[in-house]
């Protein structure tokens, strides 16, 4: 692999909606054919009109029963149950898929970097966000938006891919050779999230300004992979059966 270079867009503005960020970010940094120009999803939420004020949700019976072991705003818990596919478990934190497919804690709702007493939904479907962002282009250039998630079974917050557009999610490596001459039969590897984790780290998760960053050098595939596994959906179901 060549030299990778990290670089982080300076200057871009708090975004509102009907901002351009494509624009934006192409008047502030020079992109070249081969980078990959990482977003997070707080703006390109902001500049989808995706902001949401507590007061204009009416908490139904659901929210309102779940809320309190939350400890969550009932009318906070009706947002994310308004942005869920299902939800996959309701205690001590509310893990959900959202509609697009991505499953994440809160539906990905965010209330830092946002305002006081509003919300901000995560882009309706950040897939089409950026194959959006990346055909309005001047480059060819792979696109990724990116939001800051916990793991499972691990402490920590790392960015992952939510939308990707001109890049392949995974790098599949079945039927490559190890160091022992081995076949490697079942290893794919979530590139687009691997980088997604290194543009977020460069763009800070608090007042840094900085929600864009570019990737350089990094040689990559254009197509396939997918990184939303809604077969896990089940999996996770079950083994919450046996908590309960
Ligand atoms: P998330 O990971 O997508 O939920 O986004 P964060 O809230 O962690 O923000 C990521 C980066 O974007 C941080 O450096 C924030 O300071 C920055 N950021 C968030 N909103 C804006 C904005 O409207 N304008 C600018 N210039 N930076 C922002
Ligand atoms: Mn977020
Ligand atoms: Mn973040």
């Amino acid at each position: 692999m060549a030299q990778m270079q990290g670089f982080l867009v300076r200057g871009l503005p708090v975004i509102r909606e009907g901002d351009d960020l494509a624009y934006l970010i192409e008047s502030l940094f020079e992109l070249q054919n081969g980078d990959i120009l990482c977003i997070a999803s707080t703006v390109v939420a902001k500049s989808e009109g995706r902001f949401r004020e507590l007061k204009d949700y009416e908490p139904g019976a659901r929210a309102k029963e779940m809320a309190p072991s939350l400890g969550k705003d009932p009318r906070f818990v009706q947002a994310v149950l308004d942005e869920s596919e299902e939800v996959l478990i309701e205690k001590p934190f509310l893990l959900v898929a959202t509609k697009f497919g991505h499953i994440g804690i809160n539906a990905g709702i965010d209330q830092s970097n946002v305002g006081k007493d509003r919300i901000l939904l995560l882009p309706e479907n950040p897939m089409i966000s950026a194959d959006k962002i990346r055909k309005k282009l001047s480059k060819e250039c792979a696109v990724i938006i990116t939001d800051t998630c916990g793991r499972p079974f691990r402490c920590g917050v790392a960015g992952v891919a939510i939308g990707w557009s001109g890049i392949g999610a995974l790098r599949d490596w079945r039927g490559e050779r190890d160091i022992h001459g081995k076949t490697l039969e079942i290893t794919l590897e979530a590139i687009a999230d691997e980088v997604a984790g290194m543009a977020n780290m460069l763009m800070g998760e608090a007042g840094d300004g900085t929600p864009a960053a570019v990737l350089r050098g990094l040689e990559y595939s254009k197509f396939g992979g997918e990184l939303f596994m809604p077969e896990s959906q089940d999996v996770i179901r079950r083994h919450l059966i046996s908590y309960r």
